[in-house]
């Protein structure tokens, strides 16, 4: 089946199996991350508009869950901020009637959470993992470069209010950028932005893969470590929902899909697709005679991105 706005499935470790659904193009974001794995954004909006067309996400969706494939979590991420998208909701709704044996999951920056028509659409997902990196304007600008229409309080404000009403599993996500926003004094004030929501659990993160800016590097161990002693969080890796094997079919456009999405190594993509590595050598050979992905060295090996991405 040819895929347009579906991804993976890829295990993940905190979703278990998880089929991705991109709601927006590549790049479209309401933030600029400096760790960005997609790379940096291209179209830098806060407009909830249809960005991709609902009715055709929708009927990839069927196709792909009719047969009852083996999935834990139907996930909204991809190539930029989902709630950009004005149909996040009925999306999310259409999945939870038409396919209730699959759990929903958003992957959120939260920016736009203040606003009532992206957190009524936000609740109907069973799991939000939602980021925050800041405690501070400054720390805001460094790490997030935002929009110039938001400021680091209304998204926490934002995440605050939704926490109140969401009856789901909340998470937050602290990705440490070194130098930018893992002093002791940038994660008290994380600490201080997290305190005031609800019920979620932290996570911190830091950089496993090319980032939007080639000088960002990935936090020290102890630095995670004193971090997520300080937010209580977990660090990456932490135990969460086991990621199972998938055993899915893989071929290129699959790959294509999924190296498009995030910079992938040769063994990233093995495991995700629990293929065998000679299989995926070969399609990523070819891949890259074509020219449509290229390589990229970095401190955990040789990484896979797509080449000649179209311009917005
Ligand atoms: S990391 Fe997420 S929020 Fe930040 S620029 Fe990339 S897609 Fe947007």
């Amino acid at each position: 089946m040819t895929l347009e706005y579906l991804f993976g499935p890829v295990p993940s470790r905190r979703l278990g199996l998880s089929l991705g659904v991109d709601l927006v193009p590549h790049k479209t974001c309401s933030l600029n991350c400096v760790y960005c794995e997609c790379g940096p954004t291209t179209r830098l909006s806060i407009d909830r508009r249809e960005w991709v067309p609902t009715p055709a996400v929708i009927s990839e969706l069927d196709r792909f869950l009719e047969p009852g494939p083996r999935l834990d979590f139907v996930t909204f991420s991809g190539s930029g901020e989902p709630t950009l998208h004005k149909d996040l909701g009925k999306v999310a709704r259409h999945i939870k009637q038409r396919h209730p044996a699959y759990q929903v999951a958003l992957l959120t920056n939260g920016t736009l959470l203040f606003r009532p028509d992206v957190a009524a659409d936000a609740m109907a997902a069973d799991v939000v993992m939602a980021s925050l990196d800041a405690g501070t304007p400054e720390a805001f600008q460094a790490v997030n470069r935002p929009h110039p229409q938001l400021d680091l309080e209304m998204v926490v404000r934002g995440l605050e209010d939704f926490s109140r009403g969401y009856t789901g599993e909340l998470w937050l996500e602290v990705f440490l950028v070194p130098g930018l926003n893992d002093s002791a004094a940038q994660m008290k004030a994380v600490r201080r932005a997290a305190g005031r929501i609800q019920n979620a659990r932290v996570v911190i993160n830091t950089l496993d893969r090319p980032g939007a800016e080639a000088w960002v590097q990935p936090a020290p161990a102890g630095v995670v470590e004193h971090a997520r002693r300080l937010l209580g969080g977990e660090a990456p890796g932490a135990a969460g929902r086991e990621a199972k094997a998938p055993g899915a079919e893989v071929d290129r456009d699959r790959l294509l899909h999924t190296i498009r999405r995030r910079p992938c190594t040769e063994q990233d993509l093995v495991s995700a697709f629990a293929a065998e590595p000679e299989r995926i050598r070969n399609i990523l050979l070819s891949l890259e005679r074509e020219g449509r992905i290229q390589k990229e060295m970095s401190w955990r090996g040789v990484f896979y991105r797509t080449a000649n991405e179209p311009a917005p």
